[in-house]
C-alpha cells in the first residue's frame, strides 16, 4: 500500500452520493433495504459462513467476487456488514483489484487496513441502509423501534441522529 492511499482523505460527499444513486437505481424508497439482495444484484455473491476468528464480521473477496458475512451476527450487524463490503465493491473496486494483497478486505477492528476506505465504506453503508432524507419520518418515534423498522441497530440509528 502507497503512502499516498495510506494518508488518503475519505470523500464522504462521494460516498453518500454513491449510496444514493444506487437506491434509486432500484427504486428502493423505504425501509428496510434488503442489502443481500442490492449486493447479488450488483454482481456478489453473499454467503454466510464460521469464522474461525470470531471477531471478524465479514469479508470481500473482490476478485471471487463475493463477500462473506459472520454466520453468528446477528441480524442487523450481517446487514451493516454486507452493506459496508458492498461499499468497498462499489467505491474501491478498480483499485482493490490492482493489488492482490489488497484483494480481501475483512470487516475486523483490530487489524491495521486502509483507514480512509474502511471510513467511506461504513459510511456508504449508513447511508444506504438509513438514508438521512428518511429519517425525519420516523424521528417521533422510539429510537429501538426505528432500528426495528430499518433493520439495523441502534448504535448505527444513534449516529444518524448525532452526526453530521
Ligand atoms: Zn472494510
Amino acid at each position: 500500500m502507497s503512502l499516498e492511499q495510506t494518508f488518503q482523505r475519505p470523500n464522504y460527499e462521494q460516498v453518500v452520493k454513491k449510496a444514493r444513486d444506487l437506491l434509486e437505481e432500484y427504486c428502493i424508497e423505504e425501509p428496510p433495504v434488503d442489502v443481500f439482495a442490492l449486493a447479488e444484484r450488483e454482481g456478489l455473491s453473499v454467503i454466510e459462513a464460521k469464522f474461525e476468528d470470531g471477531r471478524i464480521a465479514g469479508l470481500i473477496d473482490v476478485p471471487e467476487e463475493r463477500v462473506i458475512v459472520n454466520q453468528d451476527d446477528a441480524a442487523p450487524r450481517q446487514a451493516f456488514t454486507v452493506a459496508h463490503e458492498l461499499g468497498h465493491w462499489v467505491l474501491h473496486r478498480a483499485k482493490l483489484l490492482e493489488s492482490p494483497e489488497l484483494s480481501i478486505q475483512y470487516r475486523a477492528g483490530y487489524l491495521e487496513q486502509n483507514e480512509a476506505w474502511e471510513k467511506e465504506a461504513n459510511a456508504f453503508a449508513a447511508e444506504l441502509l438509513v438514508p438521512r432524507t428518511w429519517l425525519p419520518s420516523y424521528e417521533h418515534l422510539p429510537i429501538e423501534k426505528i432500528a426495528q423498522i430499518f433493520g439495523v441497530s441502534k448504535e448505527v440509528i444513534g449516529y444518524r441522529f448525532t452526526r453530521t
